[in-house]
């Protein structure tokens, strides 16, 4: 995670899907029914690492949408 072409790529592949950027933010935004927290909380494997330092209390490891 360093370095602005790191960035540059993922800005080149977002423009390739067919998702804008809004609905982008409203997907990570959406909230897990199982511990309340949002989908960027959780890793790729949907496990909640939690949020602002404090790790998850619910030991959330599947991303369920509210
Ligand atoms: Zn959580
Ligand atoms: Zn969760």
């Amino acid at each position: 995670m360093s370095g602005k072409s790191n960035h540059s790529s993922l800005n080149s592949k977002i423009e390739k899907l067919d998702m804008s950027m809004k609905e982008l933010v409203v997907f990570f935004r959406s909230k897990c029914s199982v511990c309340g927290h949002q989908r960027i909380a959780h890793d790729e494997h949907g496990k909640c690492e939690g949020v602002m330092n404090k790790p998850c209390s619910s030991g959330c490891d599947s991303f369920i949408l509210e």
